[in-house]
């Protein structure tokens, strides 16, 4: 289940724009939610699920589009936060049909929304998509372009977090420590693979154990249940498969002194981020660590090099070390740091645009 991500003040909640979609030809039908557009063009992906009611599919895409704000903001890119849901059709559908209708709601956006794949929708979709508007990534790469999997990008940006966040936090290099990875999907096994080059030891869990053992076998990780990463032995745990996995139930068994990992919308609540700080674990804000997968769309987006990608992702550590800091000299948690310097962000971007 999708959980909002930590946020304090509730007038942040409200978009800028709304733009519903209801194409009954098409079966498409769902909402582009444009939460701000002060820092450049609303970008964020299209989800494509079944939520139980029109209600929660626009609750949905209303709190994802304020995230892909704060991302996007941190993140340095001259990108708004948007994000588009849409509801999967109970029955047979025609998926061309509904891409483009999509498409079309895109276009008439003018160039304020720029989607992407997320959760439910693929390349394939978005080359639809592209057919009939330009306002679209995540497309088949081209030679000598920024494009393709983000997966890598977005493991990238987590180890550079994890090595400023542990020297920080920990006073520690990477190889001196265990790092418990909970998913060894995508971004978990290229995270993995990092890791394992520098040094670290690895204790992994995934609910498909072909995905952990193959981690395992490349580069020597130890395997353990579902149930037992959270609480295994290690220095830093790092949340690498859904949503919400730190919660009331599961803070207590931490014993690790940093989190630090690529899985969107991490606390469950935002008082599970202010548990962490009681705790004295430290905590690399989520969508600040994992910006490496957007920073590479939106380098698609814009006729970017990867040599580009890779600078963009060379300063995120040092953001994750500044939030870091201000949260031990404030005496806040990192999560409410890192919230209201992306709302300062966008707050002077505002203030820049002409009335
Ligand atoms: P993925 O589907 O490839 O990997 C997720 C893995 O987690 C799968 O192997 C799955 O079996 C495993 N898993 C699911 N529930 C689990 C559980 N309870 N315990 C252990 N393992 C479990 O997805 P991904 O692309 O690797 O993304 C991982 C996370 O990172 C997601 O939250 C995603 O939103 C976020 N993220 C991904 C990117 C990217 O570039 N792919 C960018 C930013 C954020």
């Amino acid at each position: 289940m999708v959980q909002s991500p930590s946020h304090n003040n509730p007038a942040d909640h409200l978009p800028e724009h709304l733009q519903m979609i209801d194409d009954p030809a098409s079966g498409a039908l769902g909402v582009i939610a444009l939460h701000s557009t002060a820092l450049g063009p609303a970008a964020g992906g299209c989800r494509f699920w079944h939520y139980a009611s029109d209600q929660d599919a626009l609750n949905d895409a209303i709190r994802l589009a304020r995230g892909m704000s704060y991302k996007n903001a941190l993140a340095g890119l001259p990108f708004g936060g948007g994000k588009a849901v849409l509801q999967r059709p109970a029955g047979a559908f025609d998926r061309k049909a509904l891409f483009t209708a999509f498409a079309e709601a895109v276009e008439a956006l003018g160039g304020q929304y720029v989607t992407a794949e997320d959760v439910g929708t693929s390349v394939e979709d978005m080359e639809v998509v592209a057919s009939h508007t330009r306002h679209v990534a995540g497309l088949t790469r081209r030679a000598g372009r920024a494009g393709g999997d983000p997966s890598p990008w977005t493991a990238l940006g987590i180890f550079k977090s994890m090595q400023a966040a542990a020297s920080h936090a920990l006073g520690r290099d990477l190889d001196q420590l265990t790092v418990a990875v909970q998913g060894t999907g995508n971004v978990g096994a290229h995270l993995c693979s990092l890791l394992h080059e520098a040094g670290a030891r690895l204790i992994v869990a995934d609910i498909d154990p072909a995905r952990a053992r193959a981690v395992a076998e490349a580069h020597g990780a130890q395997v353990v249940s579902v149930d037992e990463i959270v609480s295994v032995g290690a220095d830093v745990f790092s949340p690498c498969a859904l949503g919400a996995g730190l919660n009331a139930q599961t803070i207590p068994l931490l014993k690790a002194a940093l989190v630090c990992g690529g899985a969107n919308n991490q606390l469950a609540t935002p008082e599970d981020g202010d548990a962490l700080f009681q705790r004295g674990i430290a905590y690399a804000p989520d969508y600040v660590v994992n910006a490496g997968g957007i920073i590479n769309v939106s380098a698609e987006y814009l006729g970017e090099t990867v040599e580009q990608v890779q600078a963009r992702i060379d300063t995120i550590p040092a953001r994750v070390e500044q939030i870091l800091q201000q949260a031990a000299r404030d005496k806040r948690p990192s999560h409410a740091i890192a919230d209201s310097m992306a709302r300062e962000v966008i707050a002077a971007a505002q203030q820049r645009v002409p009335a």
